[in-house]
Parts: C-alpha cells; structure tokens; sequence
C-alpha cells in the first residue's frame, strides 16, 4: 500500500496542530517524528519495537497533520496501515481490543452488563479494574436506557421530509438525552425521523486499535441500515461518526453514506429571533474531526451567534480524549485536556458538537454547563425562538 510518505520533504508543517507534540515537545511525539517512523517501517527498514509501538499508538489520529501538510500526505492512513501490522505487540491494548470488539459487536447487552455491574458497584467493584476503572475516572454515570434499541420511526402528522439520525454508541449509551433533544427539534419542524435498526459502532474505535476487518464488519452492517433508508439527510451526533460513515468507509469498503451531515450543517439556516440566551458568554470548542475530517467550524459559530450568544475567541487545540488514546495514554490525554481547561476558564458555558468531548470536558468543568449543539438548538425551538 502506497501512502506517499516518500513525498515528505520533513518541512515540519504537520506538528503545528499536533496535539501529542504540543503536550510533550518532543520531535517523536509530532506528526513530523511519526512520519519519519511511519517510512521506514513501511519501507521494510524498521522491525516492531516498543518505541516504534508507542509511538504510532500514542498518535491520537485527530487528522490535523493530514491538514496541514503542503504535499497533501495521508498521515492518519499511513497509521491506520501500520496499527493493523503492529495490533498485538502489546498484550494491555491487545486484551483491550478484544474486550472493544466484543463489546461493540453486541453493544446493547454490554449496556445492560454494565449498568448491572454500575448497580452492583458496591458489592462488586468492577470499576476497579482496567480498563473499567479508566472510564470510571471520567465520572460517567450511565442512562437507565439506551436512546435506541431495535427500528423507531417519530412521525409528524404533515411530514416535509423524513431525516435519519446516526446516534453513535456515546449518544445511545451514555447521553441519550442529546439524541431526545435531536429528535424533538426535527419533530417540531415538521420532520418524520427514523432511527434505523442495525446501526452498529461507526467502527472508528476499532480502526484506532489496528483491528481493520473489524471496522470492516462495522462499516458493511452501518451501509446495510442506512443506505436503503429514502431520507433528505443522515444526521450525525458525533464528528468522528460523521467523519468515518461519510469518509472513512470510502477507504475501507469503497462507499459511503453521501448525505450524512453534522447537526450544525443540517441547522445552518435557522431562523433564530426574539432569543435571550443564558448564560451568555460561551465558547464554542471544536471536535477534532470536525475540523480537520468535515470542515466544520463556522456554521456552529454563526447558529450560537444568531441565537444571541456572546460567542468568545478561543484558542483551537484538542480536548484529549481521542477514543481509546484516553485508556491508553491517561497522563497524556489529561495533560492536553488542562490546556482546554485553562483557555475555556473564561467562559460561562461550552458548547461543542461531539459527546466525547462532551465527556471528557465534563471529567473537570464541574462548575459549568458543557452541552452539546443539539440540546442548545433544541432549547431555542422549543420556545419557539426558532424556525
Ligand atoms: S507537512 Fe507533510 S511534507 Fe512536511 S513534514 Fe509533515 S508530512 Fe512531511
Ligand atoms: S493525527 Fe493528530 S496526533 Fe496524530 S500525528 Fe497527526 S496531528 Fe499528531
């Protein structure tokens, strides 16, 4: 497989935005040092070493460097080719993936276990062990019920078009409530929505743990649910969803779903008016994938302006969950969060587009909503603020 990486003239434009590189400053740790590494590996003239191994895993696969290089060299798929070789030399991630698979190949039942095991806490402390107590640390509680579980359709009675939702596993199985919120704003604009059964993990997760034919399965049973469905648009609650059922699976299957959308593309031409938003002063952080995978930035911005809302400048960097990067790399992923934490001190609400971030800004902001677009959009047309 070709990756171009023989292109790279190592200007060093990629490390800019690097979020690893940013946190630990060395030249290993850009995007730059990866793909020296990456080369050579490819190449044939590197063997698997932990240091190799550290540090194509630790890449948190934002796509920033993809952006920035002059050349247009494909870091992230020159990664993705090398997790799949170097999956299993390391036994912790090796047991993770495994576990991951399982887990998101029947994801309602690990649902249920794990509120079971979240109820039992006290007797059994499951949530001690790795990586349960990893996920623990973030303070999640979960939902006593998934957001979807099998077909739902809400209808409207005069329907203008029909819209499908592409919850993702963090909206379905942790904050459904956004996924409600979605729904409700599209029911009240006159939309039927359906919530198709068989949408299964984006496949993402898997991708980042090398586990390709996995992501494969995903993508193939994903295309399966929503390719047949006769909707005006796919709505996405997660940028990195987005980003792999639309982009991602054109690489891993050659197709993907065209008309997939992020909710602030969808809710791009609402009317806002009359709208006295509180609290006020809100800064608005971008998921990395939004950024970097579906060049999303400026309409989340002029809906929150329109809506009223004192939006602050910010300075643009990764919140540090990176999906599984998280369980893996704690000290890392915590590190590059306190930069957000610091910069996002100023405001008295954040708002963002992706429930990860939502999660991992929520581990330490304790004192302030952090709430995702949809419900913020939601509020405004249910007091018919908006149309
Ligand atoms: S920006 Fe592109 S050409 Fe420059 S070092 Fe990075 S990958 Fe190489
Ligand atoms: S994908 Fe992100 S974390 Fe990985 S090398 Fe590129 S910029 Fe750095």
């Amino acid at each position: 497989m070709s990756f171009e990486l023989n292109l790279c003239v190592k200007c060093g434009s990629c490390k800019a935005l690097c979020p690893t590189y940013i946190e630990d400053v060395t030249e290993g740790m850009s995007a730059r040092g990866r793909v020296v590494l990456l080369e050579k590996f490819h190449e044939g003239k590197l063997e698997p070493s932990k240091k190799l191994d550290e540090r194509i895993f630790s890449c948190m696969l934002c796509g920033a460097c993809n952006k920035l290089c002059p050349l247009g060299i494909n870091v992230t798929d020159a990664m993705y080719e090398a997790r799949n070789r170097l999956r299993d030399f390391n036994k912790k991630r090796r047991f993770l993936g495994l576990g991951i698979r399982l887990g998101l190949k029947k994801a309602s039942n690990s649902f249920r276990i794990l509120k079971f095991f979240e109820t039992i806490n006290e007797m059994l402390p499951v949530f001690r062990i790795y990586p349960f107590s990893a996920i623990k640390r973030m303070d999640v509680t979960l939902p006593d019920s998934a957001l979807r579980d099998g077909m739902s359709i809400f209808r409207v009675s005069k329907p203008r078009g029909r819209i499908a939702i592409f919850a993702g596993c963090s909206v379905n199985f942790i904050y459904p409530n956004i996924g409600r919120s979605l729904i409700e704003s599209l029911n009240v604009m006159n939309y039927d929505v359906v919530l198709p059964k068989g949408e299964v993990c984006c496949g993402a997760p898997l991708m980042g743990l090398g586990r390709r034919e996995d992501a494969v399965e995903m993508a193939e049973r994903n295309m399966n649910a929503f390719k047949k469905l006769n909707v005006e648009a796919v709505i996405g609650l997660c940028p990195t969803c987005i980003d792999s059922i639309k982009n991602g699976y054109r690489s891993l299957i050659g197709d993907g779903i065209d008309n997939a959308v992020e909710v602030s593309q969808f809710f791009s031409k609402l009317q806002p008016s009359a709208f006295s938003p509180q609290p006020s002063k809100v800064i608005y952080h971008d998921p990395c994938h939004s950024i970097y995978g579906l060049d999303v930035s400026v309409e989340p911005r002029q809906i929150l302006r329109s809506m009223g809302f004192h939006l602050m400048d910010s300075e643009r960097g990764c919140c540090g969950f990176g999906g599984t990067f998280r369980l893996l790399y704690q000290e890392l992923s915590e590190g590059i969060l306190e930069k957000r934490i610091e910069e996002y001190k100023r405001a008295d609400m954040i708002v963002t587009s992706c429930p990860n971030c939502i999660l991992q800004l929520r581990s330490r902001i304790k004192d302030r909503p952090v709430r995702h677009i949809a419900e913020v959009i939601n509020e405004c047309i249910r007091i018919k603020a908006c149309n």
